[in-house]
C-alpha cells in the first residue's frame, strides 16, 4: 500500500497551514509469556502514539525463533488490518510510528528495521536523532558495509549486528557510547525486547507491567495506560531494560551525562495525558498559560486557544488573568491527512481549510489568542485575519514558549535556523508581519517555572537559546544522506 499525504501548498513539502515543529517518532516494545495477541497489543499501543508520527508505521514480532515485520506508509489504522496482523504471531514485538527526522519519508526508511545477523534476527525502532550519524555512516562504509536506507536507524542496526559480545545487552553496551545525540531505542531479538535511552535523556521512554503478564515499553505513558499497564516508571537516561516474557531486568549501562530532556515535549509534542519526569503534561501546559498571563497580561474580553494543543494553556491563561475562556476556532483534525488534492482556489484559502472561526464568540470582542509556538510564522497571520473577519475588534497573540531561534538536531523537525521566523525578525517585526495588535512570548524562566525546574537544570532548551547540550558540528540536515541513494 502506498499513499500520498497532501500538503496544502509550500514548495518545501511542508504544510504551510500547520506551523508546528513536526513530531518525532513513537516507539513501543512488548514482551509476554503467553503470546496472546501480541501484534494486536502493539497495534493499539501504536495507535496511542499516532500523534508522534503519521507518515509510516510498522510492527515486528518474534516467536522465539523467527521474526517478521509489516510496515508501510500511512497511519497506523491504514497500515494494519486484520489480514496484515494475522501472520505477526509471537511473544515479543516492537513497533514504530514515523515522522522522518533523518532521511526522507521514503519506503526504505520505514521502521522497524529487521536484519538477520550471526546472532539471530534483530529489529530496531528508534526515536531521536544522532548528531554524529554522518561520521558513523562513513565508518561503516569504510568497513565494507552496504547501506540501503538514509536514516540513522540503519546505523544503529548495522553497528549492533557487527559488534562483539556474548549477549545483545553486551553488544549494546559496547556500541552505544559511540552514539552522540538523542536515542530512545527498542530492539527485538529472537527471544526478547531490549530498550535503551541515551545518557542525556532527550526523548521520553517509560516501562510498565501488562495486566495479563509481561511488560511494555513506550515513548509515552499514554500508550502504556491504553494497554492497561501498572507500575509505570521512566526508563532512566543511560538505562538498558530487557524484557523476556514475565521477566524484566534493568541496569544503568551508559555513563551518565548532564540530563537534557526536551522541553518541547511539554510545550507541544507529548499527549496531554502523558506523564514525564514526574509531571503531567496537561498540568504543565496549564501552568505555561498561567505564567504567560502573569508575565504578559492584556486588557481583553475573551481567551481563545489555537486548538488542540493550546487549549490547556488557554485555560491556565484565563484562570490567572480572570478573562473568560471560550472557543473561537474549530479545527478540522483530519485535513492534513487528506489524500485528495484541493483545488487551487481551496489552496489559496489556506488556513480556512483547517480552521473555522466561531463568529458568535468573537463579534465585538477583544481576543487573546493562545498558541504554543511560532516556527515559520505562516499560520499565525491567517488565523489573526480569520478572527478579525469573524468580528474580533482586537487580536493579541500570546505564545507559551520563548521565540524559537535555533534548529533542533535531536529529532524534531523545525527546519533550518534561517527558516525560523524569530531568527530573522524582532518581536515587533513579527507582530507587524502577523498583523496582531500585540505579541508576547513566555520567557525562558517562566517556561522552566511551569515545567518545575526553576533554573532549567535537566532540560534541553537549545532551540530557544542556541546552547546545545552536546556539540552539533557534525549534525546533518535531514536529507543530507539522500543524494547517493536518491
Ligand atoms: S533543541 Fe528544542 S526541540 Fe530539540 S531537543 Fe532541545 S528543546 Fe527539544
Amino acid at each position: 500500500m502506498v499513499t500520498t499525504r497532501v500538503t496544502l501548498g509550500g514548495g518545501d513539502g511542508r504544510d504551510p497551514i500547520d506551523d508546528r515543529p513536526n513530531e518525532e517518532c513513537g516507539v513501543l516494545g512488548i514482551s509476554t509469556p503467553h503470546g496472546d495477541g501480541v501484534a494486536q497489543m502493539a497495534f493499539f499501543g501504536l495507535f496511542a502514539l499516532q500523534h508522534r508520527g503519521q507518515e509510516a508505521a510498522g510492527i515486528a514480532v518474534s516467536d522465539g525463533r523467527r521474526a517478521r515485520v509489516h510496515k508501510d506508509e500511512g497511519l497506523v489504522a491504514n497500515v494494519f488490518t486484520g489480514d496484515t496482523l494475522a501472520p505477526l504471531t509471537g511473544y515479543h514485538a516492537i513497533g514504530h510510528t514515523r515522522y522522518s527526522t533523518t532521511g526522507s519519508n521514503a519506503v526504505r526508511n520505514i521502521q522497524p528495521f529487521l536484519v538477520e545477523t550471526m546472532h539471530g534476527p534483530l529489529a530496531v525502532a528508534h526515536n531521536g536523532n544522532l548528531v554524529n550519524a554522518s561520521t558513523l555512516r562513513d565508518e561503516l562504509l569504510a568497513r565494507g558495509f552496504g547501506l540501503t536506507a538514509t536514516s540513522d536507524t540503519e546505523v544503529f542496526t548495522l553497528m549492533l549486528a557487527a559488534s562483539g559480545g556474548r549477549t545483545w545487552e553486551e553488544r549494546l553496551e559496547r556500541t552505544a557510547p559511540a552514539w552522540k545525540g538523542a536515542f530512545s531505542l527498542v530492539l527485538l531479538t529472537a527471544d526478547q525486547v531490549i530498550a535503551v535511552r541515551d545518557p542525556w535523556g532527550f526523548r521520553p521512554l517509560s516501562v510498565g507491567r501488562l495486566p495479563q503478564g509481561g511488560h511494555a515499553i513506550a515513548s509515552e505513558t499514554c500508550a502504556l495506560v491504553t494497554l492497561g499497564c501498572t507500575e509505570i516508571s521512566e526508563v532512566a537516561p543511560g538505562e538498558i531494560v530487557s524484557l523476556r516474557g514475565a521477566e524484566i531486568e534493568r541496569h544503568q549501562a551508559l555513563a551518565p551525562a548532564r540530563p537534557a530532556r526536551c522541553t518541547f515535549e511539554f510545550v507541544y509534542f507529548s499527549r496531554p495525558d502523558s506523564v514525564w519526569d514526574g509531571h503531567n503534561v496537561h498540568h504543565v501546559r496549564q501552568r505555561l498559560g498561567e505564567e504567560l498571563a502573569t508575565e504578559s497580561g492584556v486588557d481583553a474580553d475573551v481567551v481563545v486557544p489555537v486548538p488542540d494543543s493550546s487549549i490547556p494553556a488557554a485555560v491556565g491563561f484565563s484562570r490567572a488573568s480572570g478573562i473568560p475562556f471560550n472557543d473561537g476556532l474549530i479545527k478540522n483534525r483530519y485535513i492534513g491527512r487528506t489524500f485528495i488534492e484541493p483545488t487551487q482556489d481551496m489552496r489559496e484559502r489556506g488556513v480556512a481549510l483547517k480552521f473555522n472561526a466561531l463568529a458568535e464568540n468573537l463579534q465585538g470582542r477583544r481576543v487573546v489568542m493562545i498558541d504554543d509556538s511560532l516556527v515559520r510564522g505562516t499560520t499565525a497571520g491567517p488565523l489573526v485575519r480569520l478572527l478579525r473577519e469573524a468580528g474580533a475588534t482586537e487580536v493579541h497573540l500570546r505564545i507559551t514558549c520563548p521565540p524559537i531561534t535555533h534548529a533542533c538536531h535531536f529529532g524534531v523537525d523545525m527546519g533550518h535556523d534561517g527558516d525560523l521566523m524569530a531568527s530573522r525578525k524582532t518581536i515587533e517585526e513579527m507582530r507587524e508581519f502577523i498583523g496582531a495588535d500585540s505579541l508576547a512570548f513566555l520567557s525562558l524562566d517562566g517556561m522552566m517555572r511551569a515545567v518545575g525546574s526553576a533554573d532549567g537544570a535537566g532540560y534541553c532548551n537549545a532551540c530557544f537559546t542556541g546552547e546545545y547540550p552536546i556539540p552539533v558540528g557534525d549534525a546533518q540536515a535531514k536529507l543530507s544522506f539522500e543524494g547517493v541513494l536518491a
